[in-house]
């Protein structure tokens, strides 16, 4: 029996594993184990993903959340460790790019236990994100590297990945699997009237909510659009809320409380247009047929723009509200498969069960002091 532990700690990561996770109970030989860090918390940023999602109740629950990038990372390598010395697990999977993901990775990596990444490749190209630092980091530590899209394997082509042992596979994309495996729940969420023909928002990256010009554009230009062209709704991130109010600044769209994934798809399958700086509801937009307008300078989505579903505004407040009128009930195809059709999280289980750890790797389950 193959043990492998699962490290998650953040809301999208919870979607990305729950498909894993089912994929991994249908097969033989392979057990998982769970470890939420606590990176995401609150019960509508945690327990309803895994009370809709069924993921099982982590077996391991650590309470790491807030703090500076350096405590928040450190902390969580500390007591990852100690519950991999524990566990004594063949094999970690880590997902994305949070601290989870890093700490998991780099913990697993320093006592030789073999890492697989889902998401990887991903880049930016922009190196003042969190996320892009922890991407890169986690590539490079782990032998197992599945990708989503052709653009994530020509990346780690182009980092050298070709002349490396870890294995690059390109499986597609596990939130692909998620979307069509729940479309069917989707629910309207229970946020009292609901206005018709809108435009759902979301908005949460550091690059945009940290940068006071940046946030102050943005719920500029959102509060215009709802003002002038068509109902903004926003389920807010607790961290946006905070720093929106921090800066003074006053979203007058519809704000609703986070929801759950049930409820989400149902906004995008109803929405007139996405406006957001996620990384998964810009390719949420796509599954559920709506252009997408993308808030920020990069995408590590490159071929939504490039097939031209998905326009970058950044945070320019003349070019959100232009972009939103220009793709408001624009609606979209999936012609090319680009995410894999649904397949990604079997390609994953059937590879970590196929493979052997490699012989440059052999775990070692006691700390070495040097
Ligand atoms: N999501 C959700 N409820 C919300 C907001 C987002 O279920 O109130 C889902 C969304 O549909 C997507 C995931 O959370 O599946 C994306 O997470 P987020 O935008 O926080 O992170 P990112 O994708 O940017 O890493």
């Amino acid at each position: 029996m193959q043990r492998i532990l699962t490290i998650i700690g953040a809301r999208p990561q919870f979607i990305k594993a729950s498909v894993v996770s089912r994929a991994i109970q249908q097969t033989d030989g392979i057990e998982e184990i769970l470890l939420h860090t606590g990176q995401h918390f609150d019960a509508n940023m945690s327990d309803v993903f895994f009370n809709q999602l069924g993921i099982p109740r982590p077996n391991i629950q650590l309470d790491i959340h807030g703090g500076g990038h350096g405590e928040m990372t450190g902390r969580m390598l500390m007591e990852i460790e100690l519950a991999l010395l524990k566990i004594k697990p063949d094999r970690v999977v880590v997902y994305g790019d949070t601290n989870s993901t890093l700490a998991g990775a780099l913990a697993a990596a320093k006592l030789h236990i073999p890492v697989a990444h889902v998401e990887a490749g991903l880049r930016s190209f922009n190196m003042e994100m969190p996320e892009e630092i922890n991407r890169i980091l986690t590539d490079q530590i782990s032998d197992l590297l599945f990708c989503p899209s052709d653009t994530a394997v020509r990346n780690l082509e182009k980092e050298g990945f070709t002349d490396k042992p870890a294995k690059v596979l390109q499986v597609g994309d596990v939130m692909q699997d998620a979307a069509l495996l729940f479309a069917e729940n989707a629910a309207a969420p229970a946020v009292g009237d609901f206005p018709e023909n809108f435009i759902l928002a979301t908005l949460h990256r550091a690059e945009n909510t940290d940068n006071p010009e940046r946030l102050a554009n943005i719920v500029k230009s959102l509060n215009q659009i709802h003002n002038e062209q068509a109902p903004v709704i926003m389920p807010l991130h607790p961290r946006t809320r905070r720093l929106i109010s921090q800066h003074g600044l006053e979203l007058k769209i519809h704000l609703v409380d986070p929801i759950g994934y049930f409820e989400m798809i149902w906004l995008l399958s109803h929405c007139q247009l996405v406006l957001t700086d996620s990384g998964g509801v810009q390719k949420e937009a796509f599954f559920f047929g709506k252009a997408c307008v993308t808030m920020r300078d990069q995408t590590e989505w490159v071929e939504l723009v490039e097939a031209g579903v998905n326009e970058l505004v950044g945070s320019d407040t003349q070019k959100i509200v232009t972009a939103a009128l220009q793709n408001y009930g624009r609606k979209v195809e999936d012609t090319k498969q680009l995410y894999g059709g649904g397949k990604a999280s079997q390609r994953i289980v059937e590879a970590i069960k196929a493979d052997h750890i490699p012989d440059f790797l052999t775990p070692r389950f006691s700390p070495n002091h040097t």
